[in-house]
C-alpha cells in the first residue's frame, strides 16, 4: 500500500470518526495532547524513523474520543485516536507520551499498511469499514466481534490485531522516540504497571487498549531492562499540578452520567479531602468545578473555582487552566467580558483564540465581531484543517454583516472534516448569494476564491466518489 493510498484511507475514516457524537473538540485537552504528539514526531524525524515522505503525506492529526475507556490507537494515514479515558488515568505526561510513542511507531514503521496487505482482497471502503466497526466493538465488549460487511463475514478483533512482532517493534521504536523528545521512560514501565494492574483485577472490559496490547512478561521484561540501563531512573515521575487538572478534566467531560457529576462535585466536601495533598485537592476542586457546570449548578461552581485559585499559583501552567475555567463559567452564566478580554494577538494560543471568540460573539458590536473574524482568519491560513476555528469563523463573519465569507467559511469547515458533498453545498448557496447581486456581489475577491475552491472541492468529491 502507498503513502498515498494509505492517507486517502485514513481520510476516510477520518470523515466518518468526525462525524461520529463521541468526537470531541475541547481546545485545552486538544492542546494538551497534541502538544505531546508534536514532540514524539519532531524525536522521531530526528530520529529517522519518521520519514520526509510521510512527514509531508500523512496527516499528523490527532482525534480525541469522549469515551470512558482506556484506549488509543493508531489509524492509516497518520491519525491517532485517543479516547478521555486514557488521559483520565496517565499520572503525567511521560505515561501518555509511552502510550502515543508506541502508537506512532505503528504509524511510522508501517505495520497497519503491512497489516492490511495480509489481505490484498479488500477494497479500502471495506477496510475503512473494517476498522470502523472494529472501534465500535472496542466500546461495547459484548458486541458481536463478528460483522458482515459487504456480503463478507469477518471476524473484527483478529483482523486489525497486530503482530507481536510489531509490537516488540513498536516498544522498540516507542520508547527510542520519547526519551530522546525529553520525557522519561519511567512513564513506559509505570504505565505497563498500570496497565498489568488493570488485567490483573480482570476488568479489562474499560481496558480496551489492554486487549489490543496484550501484555505479556517479555514485553514487560523488555522494558524493565531497557530502563534499568539509565542511571538514577527507578523513581516514579511526580504528577504536576497542570497535569493533576487535566486528568480532572478528562474525567468531568468523558463523565456520562449524573451519578459519576454528583461524585466528583462532593468530592471537595468529603472529609477525605482535607487530608489530601494540594495537587490532589486542586484536582478535585477543578473537577466539580466542571462537574457542577454539567449540572448548572452554577454557585457550586463558583464555589470550586473561588476554593482552587490559591492552589495554583505556584503553576503558570495551572494558572492558566483555573483562568479559562473562570472565563468557560463565566460566559456559561451570562458574563462574557472575562472571556472576551482574552488575548487574540500575535502568538495566541488556541484554547484562548476560541473560548475568546465565543466570548467577544456572546458581548455583540460589529467591530468586536470584525476583529474576532480577522484574528481566526489569520488562525486558519496556518491551520486549514481547523474545522472548529472555520465554524466559528463563519459565525464571527455573519456577525460582522459579511454572510458570504461566512458562508465560504461554513464550505471549508465542512472540507476540513472530509464532508465533500456538505461543502459543495454551501459554496453553491455562496455562487447563488453572488448572483443576486448586492454587497455581497461587491466583495469580488471573496467571490473569485470561491469559484476556485467550488471547483476545486468539486474534484475532490469526484474523487472520494471514484474510490467507493
Ligand atoms: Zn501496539
Amino acid at each position: 500500500m502507498t503513502l498515498g493510498a494509505e492517507r486517502r484511507l485514513g481520510d476516510q475514516i477520518a470523515r466518518e470518526l468526525y462525524r461520529d457524537p463521541d468526537y470531541l473538540d475541547d481546545p485545552v485537552l486538544q492542546e494538551y495532547v497534541e502538544g505531546i504528539w508534536q514532540q514524539l514526531i519532531q524525536a522521531a524525524r530526528q530520529r529517522g524513523e519518521l520519514t520526509p515522505d510521510q512527514d509531508e503525506r500523512f496527516a499528523w492529526q490527532v482525534l480525541l474520543g469522549k469515551d470512558r475507556q482506556v484506549n488509543a490507537f493508531a489509524l492509516p494515514g497518520g491519525y491517532m485516536g485517543v479516547y478521555l479515558g486514557l488521559i483520565a488515568i496517565v499520572a503525567n505526561r511521560d505515561e501518555l507520551a509511552s502510550v502515543l510513542g508506541h502508537e506512532l511507531s505503528h504509524i511510522t514503521q508501517r505495520h497497519i499498511s503491512r497489516m492490511m496487505s495480509k489481505d490484498s482482497q479488500q477494497t479500502p471502503l471495506l477496510v475503512a469499514a473494517l476498522i470502523l466497526a472494529a472501534l465500535a466493538a472496542s466500546k461495547s465488549p459484548d458486541a458481536a466481534s463478528a460483522l458482515v460487511v459487504g456480503g463478507q463475514a469477518l471476524t473484527v478483533q483478529n483482523q486489525l490485531k497486530f503482530s507481536r512482532d510489531m509490537e516488540r517493534e513498536a516498544d522498540r521504536v516507542g520508547y527510542g522516540v520519547m526519551t530522546q523528545a525529553g520525557f522519561d521512560g519511567q512513564g513506559f514501565v509505570t504505565m505497563f504497571d498500570k496497565l498489568q494492574q488493570a488485567s490483573r483485577l480482570n476488568d479489562n472490559g474499560a481496558y480496551p487498549y489492554l486487549r489490543s496490547h496484550p501484555l505479556t512478561t517479555e514485553r514487560i521484561a523488555d522494558m524493565q531492562a531497557r530502563q534499568e540501563l539509565r542511571p538514577g531512573s527507578k523513581l516514579a515521575v511526580p504528577t504536576t499540578l497542570e497535569h493533576a487538572l487535566i486528568m480532572a478534566r478528562a474525567r468531568a467531560i468523558s463523565a456520562d452520567n449524573i451519578e459519576l457529576q454528583r461524585q466528583r462535585q462532593a468530592e471537595p466536601d468529603g472529609a477525605a479531602f482535607r487530608q489530601q495533598p494540594p495537587v490532589r485537592q486542586a484536582q478535585a476542586l477543578y473537577g466539580a468545578a466542571l462537574a457542577s457546570m454539567q449540572l448548572r449548578d452554577w454557585q457550586k461552581a463558583r464555589d470550586a473555582v473561588n476554593r482552587l485559585q490559591p492552589l495554583v499559583q505556584s503553576s503558570p501552567e495551572a494558572l492558566r487552566l483555573q483562568r479559562l475555567l473562570v472565563a468557560e463559567l463565566d460566559l456559561a452564566t451570562g458574563k462574557p467580558a472575562t472571556a472576551a478580554a482574552l488575548p487574540m494577538g500575535a502568538g495566541v494560543r488556541r484554547p484562548e483564540l476560541l473560548l475568546g471568540t465565543q466570548g467577544r460573539l456572546a458581548l455583540g458590536g460589529v467591530d468586536q465581531a470584525e476583529q474576532t473574524a480577522e484574528a481566526l482568519q489569520t488562525w486558519v491560513t496556518v491551520h486549514p484543517h481547523d474545522g472548529t476555528a472555520w465554524q466559528w469563523l463563519s459565525r464571527a463573519w455573519g456577525a460582522a454583516g459579511k454572510p458570504l465569507r461566512g458562508l465560504r467559511a461554513e464550505a471549508e469547515a465542512q472540507v476540513a472534516h472530509f464532508d465533500y458533498s456538505g461543502a459543495m453545498d454551501r459554496f453553491k448557496a455562496a455562487q447563488d448569494m453572488v448572483r443576486r447581486g448586492g454587497s455581497a456581489a461587491a466583495d469580488h475577491v471573496e467571490a473569485s476564491i470561491i469559484d476556485a475552491r467550488t471547483r476545486e472541492v468539486a474534484s475532490l468529491l469526484r474523487e472520494q466518489a471514484a474510490q467507493r
